[in-house]
């Protein structure tokens, strides 16, 4: 028993969640049009992985039940199924939607997929099953402070494309630190979204600042592919960071560092508010007259896992898209919408199945023949875009920072 809880010293504490799928197997295509569920699990639907019980959250339920009553072993077997899943939360979010009504859970609780996988996972990884492509972004993220195994000098690159300064909160001191984020920092093409946002600021007189080079990555990453010691140093290095600069106030245009931040965090940040930048120009929006023009494009929005399911921002991007383009929704939306592929570790991963699934996401947006798909995260933006280039679609993908920046200048 105490090797057990030794070795499931993650699980067992969400034991009750874990123990509470009845079955029923709706999890993996559920057809559900009244909440805009057609299908449920989006690694299921690119027949790109076996697609029996174990690659739908069914079968990785019965597996931690087999874990916890003792008929089944840790195993890098398993970790090939576990990490084959972004952990996107749509099986949890449809279990929640469906059942409310009609099932008396076994003990009260209700599935927690995102939770309890991520339990599994960190479990696994402590026992030595860790899979190879993550390892060495783990282990780059705790020596560079980065997960991209590149100095992070080079997160001063996207501010040389700017025609004004921007505060540095090592040496000066603002009301917002504007948290970029190692993707959009570190990614050629994606660092637009910093350069959108940062031009936003300074139109707007936002006091704000950044760490650039001193920018540690916020560890999501490592607590989505199981490793917690990795999450905790930069965890700990950020939240002493954040102290001893006096930060008070953190915006951050990536849905994955906002989820972490603000969620994954808990106490570490108390007395320290995080925005979503959709947040913060909500606010704005309400509190000050800033004229927007109602751009002539046809657009329709991908909800980022972390900022939809995992945190709940629905409304807000949709707001802000209805009011400055003509904005349509896809098939699958809010809760139910397709997940993109690229989070919980799967591009690391299993680059060809995340890819896969980006791929049936832009399909998805192609099917309302609009000029622009839009989203709110750098790792959606990244996989989304790869998607349309592999398709040869004519659709373009963009941040909504971009499009608020057009709109704004006009
Ligand atoms: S997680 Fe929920 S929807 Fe999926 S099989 Fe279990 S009870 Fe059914
Ligand atoms: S979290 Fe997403 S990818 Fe993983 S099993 Fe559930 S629906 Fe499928």
């Amino acid at each position: 028993m105490a090797v057990k809880e030794d070795r499931l010293k993650n699980l067992l504490k969400v034991k009750d969640a874990a123990l509470s799928c009845v079955h029923c197997g709706q999890c993996r295509v559920a057809n559900w049009p009244e909440k805009n569920f057609y299908y449920v699990c989006p690694v299921y639907k690119t027949n790109l992985t076996p697609n029996f019980e174990p690659f739908f959250a069914r079968g990785k339920n019965i597996i931690l039940k087999g874990l916890i009553w003792g008929d089944l072993e840790l195993s890098q077997e398993l970790s090939e199924i576990f990490f084959q899943c972004s952990v996107c939360g749509a099986c949890d979010d449809f279990c929640h939607n469906s059942h409310n009504k009609y099932i008396d859970f076994a003990n009260a609780k209700w599935m927690a997929q995102v939770e309890v996988f991520e339990a599994l996972r960190a479990d696994l990884v402590e026992a030595g099953y860790a899979l190879e492509p993550h390892e060495a972004m783990n282990k780059a993220l705790v020596e560079l402070l980065n997960p991209y195994e590149r100095n992070n000098k080079d997160k001063n690159d996207w501010i040389k494309k700017l025609d004004f300064k921007i505060k540095d909160l090592d040496k000066e001191k603002a009301d917002i630190l504007y948290y970029v984020g190692c993707t959009t920092a570190l990614t050629p093409k994606i660092q637009r979204i910093a350069i959108a946002t940062a031009k936003i600021f300074n139109i707007l007189d936002v006091d704000f600042g950044i760490l650039g080079e001193n920018e540690i990555c916020c560890g999501s990453v490592a607590l989505r592919t199981g490793d917690k010691k990795a999450f905790e140093k930069v965890a700990n290095l950020n939240a002493k960071l954040f102290k001893d600069k006096g930060i008070k106030k953190i915006v951050t245009s990536c849905a994955g560092c906002y989820r972490t931040l603000k969620k994954d965090y808990g106490n570490l940040l108390e007395g320290i508010q995080v925005q979503h930048t959709v947040e913060f120009l909500e606010e704005l929006l309400a509190n000050n007259d800033i004229k927007l023009e109602k751009l002539e494009k046809t657009t329709t929005y991908h909800d980022p896992c972390h900022l939809g399911r995992h945190m709940g921002i629905y409304d807000i991007p949709r707001k802000i898209l209805r009011k400055i383009s003509v904005f349509s929704e896809m098939k699958t939306n809010r809760e139910a919408a397709m997940c993109c592929g690229a989070g919980g570790g799967l591009r690391k991963g299993f680059p060809e199945l995340s890819l896969e699934m980006a791929k049936n996401r832009v399909k998805e947006a192609e099917d309302l023949n609009v000029q622009f798909l839009v989203s709110t995260c750098p790792f959606c933006f990244r996989n989304l875009s790869d998607a349309i280039d592999e398709l040869g679609s004519d659709m373009v993908m963009i941040d909504l920072i971009e499009l608020f920046l057009n709109a704004l200048k006009k």
